[in-house]
C-alpha cells in the first residue's frame, strides 16, 4: 500500500512542476516534508514510539454507488440505511485530529469512505489544515462546479478517481454510466483548474485504458 501511495505522490509531484502556482505549493510542501521527517525521528528518539508518515481516514459512511465487491459495504463502513450507520466524527473533530497529526509530523491522510465526496462539510473543514495533503479516493461521480471551485481553492485536496480500465470493466463493477461520468469529471478538472488528474487503475487493465487524455504525460497512474 505504501509503495503505491508513494508512486502516486511522486508522479503527481513531477506533474505539478509545470504549473507555477502548483510548483510553489509543491516547493512549500517539500520543505515541510523534510521538517516533518525530522520531527517524527525526534519523537522516536525522545519518546520511543513511531509516528506513521501517513494516515488512511474513512470519513464517510455513505456512498452513491453499489460496486461489486465493495470493501466498505461488505464490512459495514458504508450503509444506505441512515439508522444503521455508525456514528461519525464531526468536521471539527476531523480537523482537530489532522491538526494534531500535522504537529506530530504527519503530512498525508488518504480520505476514503464510503464516498468521501458525500461529506463536503468534512472536506471543507480539513482543507484548512494547510500542513497536510489529502488525497481523496473518489468514484468521481459527484464532481461538479461547486467541487471544481473547492479543489481550485485548496491545492492540498487531491482527487484520485478510481476506474477499472475500460467503460466495460468500470460499468460492470460500478454501474451503468459510471465510467462516462468519471471521465466527465476528469475533463472538468483538466482545464482550467488542475493540470494533474491522478487516476487509480488496476494494472491488468492499464493497457486497455481508453481515457482521451491518457496519452498525455500528466495523467498519473498508480
Ligand atoms: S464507490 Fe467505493 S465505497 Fe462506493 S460502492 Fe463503490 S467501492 Fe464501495
Amino acid at each position: 500500500m505504501s509503495g503505491s501511495i508513494r508512486r502516486i505522490m511522486e508522479k503527481a509531484y513531477k506533474n505539478v512542476l509545470s504549473n507555477p502556482r502548483e510548483a510553489k505549493f509543491a516547493f512549500k510542501m517539500q520543505q515541510l516534508f523534510a521538517k516533518s521527517e525530522k520531527r517524527r525521528r525526534r519523537v522516536k528518539e525522545q519518546e520511543g514510539f513511531d509516528v506513521p508518515p501517513f494516515l488512511i481516514s474513512s470519513i464517510a459512511t455513505q456512498c452513491n454507488l453499489h460496486c461489486k465487491g465493495c470493501y466498505a459495504r461488505s464490512n459495514g463502513i458504508a450503509q444506505d440505511d441512515a439508522t444503521a450507520r455508525k456514528t461519525t466524527l464531526s468536521p471539527e473533530q476531523w480537523k482537530q485530529i489532522f491538526m494534531e497529526s500535522a504537529e506530530m509530523g504527519i503530512n498525508f491522510s488518504l480520505l476514503a469512505g464510503g464516498e468521501p465526496m458525500m461529506r463536503k462539510d468534512i472536506l471543507e473543514a480539513v482543507a484548512e489544515v494547510k500542513d497536510m495533503i489529502f488525497p481523496i479516493f473518489t468514484n468521481g461521480t459527484l464532481i461538479g462546479p461547486s467541487y471544481l471551485d473547492f479543489l481550485h481553492r485548496h491545492l492540498n485536496m487531491v482527487p484520485i478517481i478510481s476506474i477499472e480500465g475500460t467503460a466495460i470493466g468500470t460499468d460492470a463493477r460500478r454501474g451503468q454510466g459510471v465510467f462516462q461520468r468519471a471521465l466527465q469529471s476528469m475533463e472538468m478538472l483538466w482545464d482550467p483548474y488542475r493540470p494533474v488528474i491522478p487516476i487509480r487503475l488496476t494494472t491488468r487493465h492499464w493497457l486497455h485504458s481508453s481515457s482521451p487524455r491518457s496519452k498525455k504525460k500528466r495523467v498519473c497512474v498508480s
